[in-house]
């Protein structure tokens, strides 16, 4: 029998977590540890935000440090998982549109900065997806739906981007300020519509007012959610593994489908 795998979305939000030990990198550890291990986990990440549909098909994908300004820590770590040209190979074959890119990309801060929590050993291959950036919202909910059957072939699919991202109202390194009240309520207001499965006004969040536009003033780190949500069936449960703000304009929080 095989295991239907879940769908996660991770709120990365800054990259120093990938070195920092606290609440939201511990919950990530604990959905290492719980979730079946999977045979390969593909990735759609905030920061692979480009004008067509491509798949990493490298064997052995790089360590993008997609980032300037920070510590030169941060620039030498290293998740050195294989990819996975097989599983490059099948998301073609479903989705048909998307060029296999053999050389170019390989893993944004976006998807190592959680996986090196998530799964430390760096064993398992990881296959990162782009998010077109000319096409709408429901194109990407879309997408999402259309790879459901790999949750039944031992793939883990994650996205990885954050329900609310503001840099403009964001307290770098302030982990104690309260977040913004446009924040919480855009927050809330998401979590109340994915627990009731009503997906329709979260893939049309342009039009969920003024909290959604300071929440997402750019598509590219709410997008991922909507690849996640597609990916729900009708009996999955939606949990929250990980909660919380972080510089008060950034929402930390996960979502886990089934
Ligand atoms: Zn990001």
């Amino acid at each position: 029998m095989t295991i239907r795998m879940p769908a996660i979305f991770f709120g990365h939000g800054n990259p120093m977590n990938a070195l920092a030990d606290n609440g939201f990198t511990r919950a990530w550890s604990e959905i290492g540890r719980t979730v079946p291990k999977p045979k390969a986990i593909l990735c759609i990440s905030a920061h692979w935000y480009i004008p067509t549909v491509a798949v990493t098909a490298m064997a052995n994908p790089r360590t993008i440090h997609d980032f300037g300004g920070f510590p030169r820590a941060l620039f030498e770590v290293q998740y050195p998982a294989p990819g996975s040209p097989e599983l490059a190979e099948r998301v073609q074959d479903i989705l048909h549109d998307v060029s296999l890119d053999e050389e170019n990309w390989g893993l944004d801060h976006g998807a190592w900065s959680v996986l090196c929590h998530v799964f430390p050993d760096a064993d398992i291959p990881v296959v990162q997806l782009s998010i077109n950036e000319n096409e709408p919202a429901e194109f990407h909910y879309r997408l999402g739906r259309s790879l459901i059957s790999l949750r039944d072939e031992g793939v883990l699919i994650i996205g990885s981007g954050n329900v609310v991202h503001n840099l403009h109202a964001y307290a770098w390194g302030r982990h104690d300020v309260e977040p913004f009240d446009w924040a919480v309520r855009f927050e809330s207001k998401a979590r109340e519509l994915m627990l009731a499965g009503d997906h329709e006004p979260l893939v049309d969040y342009e039009t969920l007012g003024q909290d959604a536009m300071l929440s997402a003033p750019t598509p590219d780190h709410y997008l991922p959610l909507l690849y996640v949500l597609g990916l729900q069936r009708e009996d999955d449960a939606v949990t929250f593994p990980v909660q919380g703000f972080d510089g008060g304009s950034i929402s930390m929080l996960s979502v886990r489908i089934g």
